[in-house]
C-alpha cells in the first residue's frame, strides 16, 4: 500500500509531516530546536517561484506539536497567494515559535530564532506576527539580515496596521461597487468585529465617510475607547450575523464564514482583515456565492503589511506603499467580475490569478 491509498489518521501515524491536511507540496519544513533557550520553532517555506519566502514568525501556546506545524503549513501556504496576487515577487513562507510570548520570550530566544533563519541564505525572510514586536525583529536583524518589518529607527517601515486597515478600507469600497453600483459607504450599515490594531483604523476611514458603523470586541474597554474616540455603536446583542447590514467586515479571528454563520448572514457584501476567513475555502466561498453574497477574498485586501515591508527590500517609501495599496481596489474588481463571468468563488478567481502568475514564472524558469 502507498501513503496516497492510507487515508485520515492512519496516514498521519505514518506520515506526520506530508501527511498533515495542510501539507501541499511546501517546498522546505525546517524544525529548529536549541536546548540551552528552549526554542522550538518550525519553519515553513511553501514556494520560491517567485521569490525568496517572506512572512512573519508566529509565537504562541500551541496544545501539541501537531497544531504548530499545521498553523505553519496553513499560514505559509497562504502567504504564497497573497504576495502572487497582489504582484510582488515574493514567496510564501511562515515560521512559529512554540511557546507563551509573553512568558517564554527571551533575547537569547530570539537570537537562535534568528540564527536559524540566517541558516536558509535567504531562502526564508522573517517579519512580525502574532507574538512577535517591532523590536525582537530589530533583535533578530543584529544575526540576519534576511528580517523585514524593523522600527523606523532601525530603517523600517514601522506598525503595518494602518496601510494594512486602507488595503481593506479599498477592497470593502470595490466590493461595494460591485455590489451596490456605488462604492460611497455613507449610510451604509458596517459591522466591524474587532477593533484591535486594524479594525481601528478602518473604523477611523469608514466613519470619515459617514457609514453607519456597528463594533463588536471581546475586549470591552477597548470597545469603549473606540466607541468614544469614533463616535460609533457597539452591538448590543449576542450574536450579530442574522442582523440586517450591508457589510460584514471580520478583522479579529479566521473562520467565522461557516456553516453556522453563513446560514444567518444578511449582509450583502464581506470585506476585512482577519486571514482565513472562509473555514472550509471551497465549499463556504461557494455557500456565499449561492446566497449572492459579494465576499472580497481575505488575502487579497489585507496585503497592505507586506506591500509595506516588501518596501524595505526594494527601497520604496510610504508613497509607493500607498500607491500599490490603492491598487487592490482595482484588483478586487477585477476578480469580483472574473469570478461572475466564470461562475466561481471569488476566492477561486483570487486563486486562479495568483496560480497563473507562479505557474508562468515556473515554466519561463524551466523548473
Ligand atoms: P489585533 O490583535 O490588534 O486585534 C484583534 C482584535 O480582535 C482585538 O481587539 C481582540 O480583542 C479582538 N477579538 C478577538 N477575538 C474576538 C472575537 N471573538 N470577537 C470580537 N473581537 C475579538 O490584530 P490586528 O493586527 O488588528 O489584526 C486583525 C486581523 O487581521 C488578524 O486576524 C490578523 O491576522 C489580520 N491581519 C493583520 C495584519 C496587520 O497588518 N496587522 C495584516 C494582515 C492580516
Amino acid at each position: 500500500m502507498t501513503t496516497e491509498t492510507i487515508q485520515g489518521e492512519d496516514l498521519q501515524k505514518i506520515s506526520p509531516v506530508f501527511g498533515q491536511l495542510s501539507f501541499d507540496n511546501h517546498e522546505q519544513v525546517v524544525f529548529c530546536f536549541d536546548k540551552d533557550t528552549g526554542l522550538k520553532a518550525i519553519i515553513g517555506i511553501h514556494n520560491t517561484v517567485l521569490g525568496p519566502a517572506l512572512g512573519g514568525t508566529r509565537m504562541w501556546n500551541y496544545q501539541s506539536e501537531s497544531e504548530a506545524l499545521n498553523d505553519v503549513l496553513r499560514l505559509s501556504r497562504g502567504m504564497t497567494y497573497k504576495s502572487a496576487v497582489t504582484g510582488l515577487d515574493l514567496g510564501g513562507g511562515k515560521a512559529v515559535i512554540i511557546g507563551n510570548a509573553k512568558k517564554h520570550k527571551t533575547p537569547e530566544l530570539m537570537l537562535k530564532f534568528g540564527e536559524f533563519v540566517h541558516s536558509l541564505g535567504g531562502n526564508y525572510i522573517t517579519a512580525e506576527d502574532v507574538g512577535m514586536e517591532t523590536d525582537d525583529m530589530d533583535l533578530i536583524r543584529t544575526v540576519t539580515p534576511h528580517v523585514v518589518g524593523l522600527s523606523e529607527a532601525k530603517g523600517g517601515k514601522g506598525n503595518p496596521s494602518p496601510i494594512t486597515a486602507h488595503g481593506v478600507y479599498m477592497g470593502m469600497k470595490a466590493a461595494a461597487k460591485f455590489a451596490f453600483g456605488t462604492d460611497n459607504l455613507k449610510g451604509r450599515k458596517i459591522y466591524v468585529q474587532g477593533v484591535g490594531h486594524v479594525g481601528e483604523n478602518l473604523v477611523k476611514k469608514i466613519k470619515a465617510e459617514d457609514a453607519e458603523v456597528f463594533i463588536s470586541d471581546i475586549n470591552q474597554e477597548r470597545m469603549e475607547m473606540i466607541r468614544d474616540t469614533y463616535d460609533v455603536n457597539i452591538y448590543e446583542g449576542t450574536t450579530f450575523y442574522d442582523e440586517p447590514m450591508d457589510i460584514y467586515s471580520p478583522c479579529a479571528l479566521g473562520a467565522t464564514l461557516n456553516d453556522k454563520t453563513i446560514g444567518m448572514l444578511k449582509a450583502k457584501v464581506i470585506a476585512g482583515a482577519a486571514n482565513n476567513q472562509l473555514a472550509v475555502e471551497h465549499k463556504h466561498g461557494e455557500m456565499l456565492r449561492q446566497k449572492g453574497i459579494v465576499y472580497a477574498p481575505d488575502f487579497l485586501i489585507n496585503a497592505g503589511g507586506i506591500i509595506n515591508v516588501y518596501g524595505e527590500i526594494h527601497n520604496y517609501g510610504l508613497d509607493e506603499s500607498m500607491r500599490r495599496t490603492e491598487n487592490i481596489y482595482n484588483t478586487t474588481l477585477e476578480i469580483l467580475k472574473q469570478s461572475e463571468e466564470n461562475n466561481i468563488t471569488t476566492y477561486q478567481a483570487a486563486f486562479q490569478v495568483a496560480q497563473n502568475r507562479i505557474d508562468a514564472k515556473r515554466k519561463e524558469q524551466g523548473r
